[in-house]
């Protein structure tokens, strides 16, 4: 490093830098011009927990690189977010704070966005949202409304998945094991009134659709797979008349071997199969005798009906109940057989009305199975309707008023939003909307008699339908316009999320809705019903080989990190360190290295860009080492074509990998120039300089302060174009006299 060189202080480049960006307004959405390829890049939207985790840092950077990328080109990009601010986390963060959420939500939004902009991501920060905000939540209500009007949403009294602990109910999706997803405690069934969102009538289309997604990676379609559980299999109607039943088999060549009927507890005829002297234990089932853990079909609650339907190769079948159906096929009736499934194997030696199976010996056949007539093929999806509501004080209030003569009415459009008492203060027992009387107490929108409103309120599932949406409305118009706005069309569908891995359930869920609004009316103009084109999932950060907790003393905290090596190097660790599809186990060695190879990059370029003047020209010399500045033309073109690949399909490490390797070709240049002729002559800098320039300007997208801060310094880009990207890497190899700065 030469004293002239200036130093490399990344607290000073990223503060100049920023500074720069918010100036310009870089990074607010454009107005896409004609023909302009639009690319609405969506980040996951996280909790406001107070403070970014590793994974989130690991989500913006690739989100943040692939957005800086498509813009270098020159494409009209909106890298949008917002909070996502209902919910248990604040709710109970605001319990023990003894604070209300809502102050709590404000404190937490303020802190992460303010590390967000310290690590230099390009949200456009003026787009910024939280579900939590009266303009946000009123059109959580207004798609209740809508889905409600549409029958998307209804209301039954209904068997739930209930959490002792955290006295709520639980989606099926919050459901893991058997355990809450929140506090791991067992979970058991109630039944209680409770709103549902219908999703069935389109898990036939986004089965469809799946097979159809482009760039989809691998472990996102893996989760769309996953929670629409698809069986194949065949049909039958079994019995006659009122007691006609029809059942599902995955095994189409051994229907004539089943010997019982398993129905789900959730099956709509249930009642009518049900004896009087099974009655009561189908109510002990559904309201609480079962822990979901046991969902081994040796523990798994039977109850067995009283009833027989005609079996498929003549005989009786005894009818089962029992919810090991829905975790396999959903709320169906499906044949038990137990010679080809082990499952049902084990429920038929429990059960005194099914015959014992047949043990079939080493090197024996199993018993032919007799032909079975009228069999259809058919799919079943596990996955189906889900509880929307929760007996929880911090969310969105559901929009209808309890009438004693009229039932559920909903609020009228008009009356929104119906407003979350902002002063609520929960303390984890109950809920504490059902002791506001400003709140709860008013007249029914029918007939103006006393009435009661909804205390549930929506789980933030619900918000999260739509979370996708604000960003491509411009604040001013959200009031107004929010699924009406001519801007929709220009940005959604979303080009590409960016999420973690466990966002499977959100997603799909997503992907349902956006098909009822497009039947419905405010998203016809997305014919697919498909919200994101592309979608990356990335799986999380760890260290030392488990997952990040304050118990174990293992957690990362980015804003330490960040002001010990800067935000570029924290981004450039992350992005290197591992591909998307892997778990990134955090070490400081990636860090260190990024660190390293930032500050090397910085140190080379400067020297060379300050010491190019002093190389004198001969055109002896330089015909000398002609085919060595071909040979670095040549690599750079190579590494820049590879580095571009990687980018547009947001393989950040493999970019990462290529520009570290092309570094090393530009340093490798000189050191054979140098070798044959012990000094560069001025055609070989030129090309040399050309060559940084080039690398600093990949480097953008991923180390973007560092990078902008290069091509200032090159005096070879227009500080107006920094982002840039290299679409060609002009290379001189006959000399020229050097171009002027600022072109
Ligand atoms: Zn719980
Ligand atoms: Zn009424």
């Amino acid at each position: 490093m030469s004293e002239r060189t200036p130093k490399f202080d990344p607290a000073v480049i990223e503060a100049e830098r920023q500074a720069a960006w918010a100036e310009r307004g870089d990074f607010e959405a454009p107005v896409p011009a004609p023909g302009q390829p639009r690319v609405y890049v969506k980040p996951s939207s996280p909790f406001t927990s107070g403070n970014l985790h590793m994974g989130h840092v690991r989500d913006y950077s690739i989100g943040d690189a692939y957005s800086r990328f498509r813009r270098g080109r020159g494409d009209a990009v909106l890298l949008g977010f917002g909070f996502d601010a209902f919910g248990l986390p604040a709710e109970l963060a605001a319990i023990e704070r003894q604070e209300p959420p809502a102050d709590w939500v404000a404190q937490c939004g303020e802190r992460m966005l303010g590390q967000m902009r310290r690590l230099g991501f390009s949200f456009d920060y003026d787009r910024v949202f939280y579900s939590s905000d009266e303009s946000q939540y009123r059109w959580s209500q207004w798609l209740f409304l809508t889905l409600l009007e549409a029958g998307l949403i209804y209301r039954e009294d209904a068997t739930v998945d209930w959490c002792d602990t955290c006295n709520t109910t639980l989606a099926s999706i919050q459901v893991e094991d058997g355990r809450c997803w929140r506090c791991h405690n067992e979970v058991r069934l109630i039944r209680r009134p409770t709103w549902f969102l219908r999703i069935t009538p389109y898990l036939e289309e986004n089965d469809r659709n799946t097979e159809q997604l482009q760039n989809w990676d691998e472990l996102a379609l893996a989760t769309q797979r996953y929670i629409l559980g698809r069986s194949e299999g065949v049909e039958l109607d079994l019995g006659a008349g009122e007691r006609e039943l029809t059942v599902f088999s995955p095994h189409r060549e051994a229907l004539g071997l089943a010997t019982f009927v398993l129905m789900s507890p959730r099956h709509p005829e249930v009642d009518a199969w049900i004896g009087d002297g099974a009655r009561a234990e189908l109510e002990q089932m559904r309201s609480g005798g079962w822990e979901r853990s046991a969902r081994d079909a040796r523990a798994v609650p039977v109850v067995d009906t009283g009833a027989s339907v005609a079996g498929p190769a003549g005989g009786e079948l005894p009818v089962f109940v029992s919810p090991l159906v829905d975790a396999r096929f959903g709320p169906t009736a499906a044949l038990g057989i137990p010679a080809v499934e082990e499952a049902d194997a084990e429920i038929a030696k429990r059960m005194e009305r099914a015959p014992d199976p047949v043990e079939v010996g080493e090197g024996e056949e199993r018993p032919a199975a007799p032909p079975v007539p009228g069999a259809r093929d058919a799919v079943q999806y596990r996955a189906n309707d889900f509880s929307i509501s929760r007996q929880r004080s911090w969310g969105t209030p559901i929009p209808v008023i309890h009438c004693p003569e009229h039932g559920p009415v909903p609020v009228p459009e008009a009356d929104l939003p119906v407003v979350l008492p902002r002063d609520i203060r929960p303390t984890g027992e109950g809920n504490p909307l059902d002791d506001r009387p400003d709140f709860v107490d008013v007249a029914c929108p029918l007939c103006g008699e006393p009435a009661k409103r909804e205390t549930d309120t929506l789980d933030c599932l619900f918000d999260a339908l739509w979370l996708w949406v604000p960003a491509a409305v411009p604040p001013a118009d959200r009031a107004e316009q929010m699924f009406t706005h001519p801007d929709l069309q220009e940005w959604l569908p979303s080009e590409r999320l960016v999420a973690g891995g466990d966002s499977g359930g959100f997603v799909f869920d997503q992907r349902i809705v956006t098909k009822a609004l497009r039947d419905i009316g405010p998203f016809a103009f997305m014919e697919e019903g498909e919200p994101f084109a592309g979608c990356l999932f990335h799986e999380m950060v760890i260290a030392d080989g488990r997952k990040m907790s304050k118990h174990l003393g293992n957690v990362v905290d980015p804003d330490e990190l960040v002001g010990q090596y800067g935000a570029d190097t924290v981004r450039f660790a992350v992005l290197y360190a591992a591909g998307p599809a892997k778990t990134l186990n955090w070490s400081d060695g990636a860090v260190r290295f990024a660190s390293r190879f930032l500050r090397n990059l910085w140190t080379y370029s400067q020297d060379r860009f300050v010491a190019l003047e002093e190389h004198q020209h001969d055109p002896e010399a330089a015909a000398d080492t002609e085919h060595m500045r071909d040979r670095l033309r040549k690599w750079c073109e190579n590494g820049l074509e590879k580095i571009t690949e990687d980018s547009a399909e947001l393989q950040m490490h493999k970019a990462l990998r290529n520009i570290t390797r092309l570094f090393e070709r530009i340093q490798d240049f000189e050191k054979r120039v140098v070798k044959r002729r012990g000094q560069l002559d001025r055609a070989d800098a030129e090309a040399q300089v050309a060559a940084l320039v080039v690398l600093a300007r990949t480097l953008v997208p991923f180390a973007p302060h560092t990078a902008e801060a290069l091509l200032l310094a090159s005096g070879r880009a227009d500080p107006e174009t920094l982002g840039a990207w290299p679409e060609r890497a002009e290379i001189p190899v006959a000399f020229a006299a050097p171009a002027p700065a600022g072109t």
